[in-house]
């Protein structure tokens, strides 16, 4: 991974949210993480990517998902078979690996998208669970195209960037389908 553009990125997010804050927002106001995100390495997936993103955009308030320059989340393509994967710290850091082959094999590009744009907002996978669930991943079948996380992904998200945008943690890092 590239440290030095992550950590660009995340000063970038904690920039903004510190205007946010000194613009008047009174003391009830909830506190919004704008994150940002980079589809650079993904040129073959761009549409399916900012639909992933508004759809979380669309299903949690605390936290906005929006392309730009300094991303801290930043995604590619891979062609290797071995499946898509991220590796994030799980709080709006991290790289997106979406699998050509895996694709190719009837999975939903944007519920791929979507599913792992959610491990990088906390979110562990739950393969058993039904296809309204986005953490169900690969589990329901490629029949399943849903990319809309169900209430109960939307509200855990809310709470895991309920108090912004956390200092960094590198150390949390790791690496998940
Ligand atoms: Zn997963």
């Amino acid at each position: 991974m590239d440290r030095r553009r992550v950590f660009a990125g995340m000063l970038v997010a904690a920039t903004a949210l510190g205007t946010q804050l000194g613009t008047g927002s009174t003391a009830q106001a909830a506190t919004v993480t704008t994150l940002y995100y980079s589809s650079s390495g993904a040129p073959d997936y761009v549409a399916q990517i900012d639909q992933a993103a508004a759809n979380w955009n669309h299903a949690v308030t605390d936290v906005r998902l929006v392309p730009g320059s300094g991303a801290t989340i930043v995604f590619y393509e891979t062609n290797d078979g071995q499946g898509s994967y991220t590796t994030t710290d799980g709080h709006g850091r991290g790289q997106i690996y979406l699998d050509q082959q895996q694709v190719a094999e009837g999975y939903s590009v944007t519920r791929i998208a979507a599913h792992e744009l959610g491990h990088n907002l906390g979110l562990a996978d739950d393969y058993s669970g039904p296809c309204s669930e986005l953490m169900s991943g690969h589990g329901p079948g490629t029949s399943c195209t849903n990319a809309v996380p169900d209430a109960q992904e939307a509200a855990e998200v809310q709470q895991n960037f309920a108090a912004g945008f956390a200092a960094a943690s590198p150390a949390l890092t790791r690496l998940v389908r």
